[in-house]
C-alpha cells in the first residue's frame, strides 16, 4: 500500500490511533483528513480541528480539512433525530463521513483509509467497521478496522492525550446528540457570543490557536486549567417609554423577579435606585463595559447606562428585566515561555461585554516580537483566560508558581 487516508474525528482519538497506525505501516504514506460536518456548534467545530492540526504537526503527518458541510449532514440525518446513540443516526453519520473520506483517498490515490472513531470508547467497532467496509469497497479501496483500543490502547490514548493537553470534549458531536449526553446544561454549548465571553469555546479556540503559534515558533508552552466563579446574563435590558436603551449588566448582579415596572425613587450621584426590587441604574459618560477586580459577592440588579438618558429615565416609567447566572466555570491560563522569567506579562483572553479585547492579530505581533526575549528566559507570556471575572487566571497562577505577572495589559480602550 502506498498511502492511507485516515479520517479524523478529533485529536484525543487521533493521537494514540497515529502513532500505532505509523508503527505498523512504515512504509505507507499517511494522510490526515478531518471531516466532521455533525459538530456542532461551529466553536466547538474549530476547537476540535485546531487541536487535530497541533497533533498532526506534532506527528508530522499531512492534514486536510474537509468542508464545514452542516446543512447537508443534517440533511442526511433527516427523521432520525430520536435515535440513541449507536444507532441508525450514527450509522448515517459514519457513512457520510467516511463517503467523502472515501471519495478523497480515491482522488489522491490512496489505496486504502481508515478512521480514527475506531478509538473512540464509546462507539461501535463492528458498526463502523460495516459502514467503512461497504463504502470502501464501492471505491474500490480497501478498509483498515484497526482495532488499537484493545491491550491497554485506550489508557495510552488518555495518556497521550493529558500529556499533550488536548482538550476534551464531553459529547460525542451533534446536536441530537448534545441533547441526549447532556440533558440540561446545554443552552450554554448552543450560544455563540460577540466576543468571548469568559471560560466559553471561543476563548478556548484563541487560547489553542496562540498556543499553536507558540509551538511552530519553538516556544515551551503550558496550560494551567482553573476553575472559577462564573456570572452570566441569560436575558436584560432597560426599557424606557416602551423602548430598549443601550445597557451594560454590571457583573454579579442578582436577577430580578419578573418584569420590574418602577419610577426611579433616589439619585444619589451617578446613580438611579428605582422603587422595586432595589435596581440601580448607573449613569456613565463614557458608556463602556468594565472588568471586575476583586469579586465581592452577589450584587443588587445593577445596570449601566449612558448618562444622556439621565431626563428621560427621571421622568418616564422605567422597565427593567434582569436573569443572571452563577455557577461553576473551567478556564485556562496559557504560559508561553519560562515562569522563571525576569518579567511576566498578562494579557487578558477573554472580552468584555461590549466585545473589547485583544484578538488572534494582536497576539500574533506579540509573540513575533518577544518570540527571542521568550527563549532567553526574559519574558513569559501568560493568556489569562475569564479575567473580566475578578482576575481568577491571574490569581490561580499565583498560588501555583508564587510569581505574579509583572505587568498585566488592561483590556483596549
Ligand atoms: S451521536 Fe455522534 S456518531 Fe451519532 S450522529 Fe451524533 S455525532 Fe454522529
Amino acid at each position: 500500500m502506498g498511502r492511507i487516508l485516515v479520517h479524523i474525528c478529533c485529536a484525543p482519538d487521533a493521537v494514540y490511533f497515529l502513532k500505532r497506525l505509523r508503527e505498523d505501516f512504515p512504509e505507507e504514506e499517511l494522510i490526515g483528513f478531518f471531516y466532521d460536518p455533525n459538530i456542532h456548534p461551529y466553536e466547538e467545530y474549530r476547537l476540535r480541528y485546531i487541536e487535530t492540526e497541533r497533533t498532526c504537526r506534532k506527528l508530522g503527518i499531512k492534514l486536510i480539512e474537509g468542508e464545514y458541510d452542516l446543512e447537508g449532514w443534517l440533511r442526511s440525518v433527516r427523521g432520525l433525530e430520536e435515535e440513541p446513540e449507536r444507532g441508525k443516526r450514527c450509522s448515517v453519520c459514519f457513512d457520510f463521513r467516511l463517503e467523502r473520506s472515501a471519495k478523497l483517498a480515491k482522488e489522491l490515490g490512496c489505496e486504502a483509509m481508515t478512521t480514527t472513531l475506531l478509538m473512540s470508547p464509546k462507539k461501535s467497532i463492528p458498526q463502523i467497521t460495516e459502514s467503512g467496509r461497504k463504502i470502501a469497497e464501492k471505491y474500490r479501496i480497501k478498509f483498515l478496522p484497526l482495532d488499537y483500543r484493545k491491550g491497554g490502547g485506550t489508557q495510552e490514548m488518555f495518556k497521550l492525550s493529558k500529556e499533550l493537553e488536548l482538550y476534551q470534549q464531553d459529547y460525542c458531536g451533534c446536536v441530537y446528540g448534545l441533547f441526549k449526553q447532556k440533558e440540561g446544561e446545554i443552552f450554554w454549548d448552543l450560544v455563540s457570543f460577540k466576543g468571548r465571553r469568559p471560560g466559553s469555546k471561543e476563548e478556548t479556540v484563541l487560547i489553542k490557536e496562540i498556543r499553536m503559534l507558540a509551538e511552530s515558533f519553538g516556544l515551551p508552552v503550558k496550560e494551567i486549567e482553573f476553575p472559577f466563579l462564573d456570572w452570566k446574563v441569560v436575558e436584560g435590558y432597560v426599557k424606557v417609554d416602551g423602548k430598549a436603551i443601550p445597557s451594560f449588566v454590571v457583573p454579579f448582579s442578582r436577577s430580578v423577579k419578573g418584569r420590574v415596572r418602577a419610577d426611579v425613587e433616589r439619585v444619589a450621584g451617578n446613580t438611579l435606585y428605582l422603587s422595586k426590587q432595589f435596581v440601580r441604574l448607573r449613569l456613565v459618560e463614557d458608556f463602556k463595559d468594565a472588568p471586575v477586580e476583586e469579586i465581592t459577592g452577589i450584587t443588587s440588579p445593577t445596570l449601566l447606562v449612558p448618562a444622556s438618558y439621565k431626563e428621560k429615565l427621571l421622568r418616564s416609567r422605567v422597565e427593567v428585566t434582569l436573569r443572571t447566572e452563577l455557577g461553576e466555570g473551567r478556564s485556562r491560563v496559557l504560559v508561553v515561555g519560562s515562569e522563571e522569567a525576569e518579567f511576566i506579562l498578562g494579557v487578558p483572553a477573554d472580552t468584555l461585554q461590549d466585545g473589547r479585547g485583544y484578538g488572534k492579530e494582536f497576539f500574533e505581533r506579540l509573540l513575533k516580537e518577544k518570540q527571542e526575549d521568550i527563549k532567553r528566559e526574559k519574558v513569559c507570556l501568560l493568556l489569562l483566560g475569564a479575567h473580566s471575572l475578578g482576575r481568577p487566571g491571574e490569581r490561580f497562577f499565583e498560588e501555583l508558581t508564587g510569581r505574579k505577572p509583572t505587568k498585566t495589559m488592561p483590556y483596549p480602550p
